[in-house]
């Protein structure tokens, strides 16, 4: 899997997100911040950098609690579908 996430300086989630999860940020070709992001659960994550030979990228993603990932990267992995599902059940859940 031709993954590449990194660890930015200037963005750093808050307590809640750190707790619900990690937070991922998406960056676009030109590598400029898409302004989407969204907290998956660490299960996720894990299963993703394991299969990757990058261990100390997944300590240091686990440790700051985000990551960033290319558009390529989040729409190959679905995290555009799981955001349209989970608003599914949302909206299913308010009836
Ligand atoms: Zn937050």
């Amino acid at each position: 899997m031709p993954l590449e996430a990194w660890i930015p300086g200037d963005f750093d989630p808050c307590d809640t997100c750190k707790e619900q999860g990690i937070a991922i940020l998406e960056v676009g070709a030109d590598d400029k911040p898409t302004r989407k992001a969204w907290v998956v659960r660490e299960e996720f994550i894990k299963n993703v950098l394991d299969g990757s030979s990058n261990k100390e990228l997944l300590d240091k993603v686990l440790k700051k609690r985000m990551c960033v990932m290319p558009e390529d990267v989040t729409k190959m992995l679905g995290i555009h579908d799981m955001v349209a599902e989970n608003k599914q059940e949302a909206q299913e859940g308010e009836k």
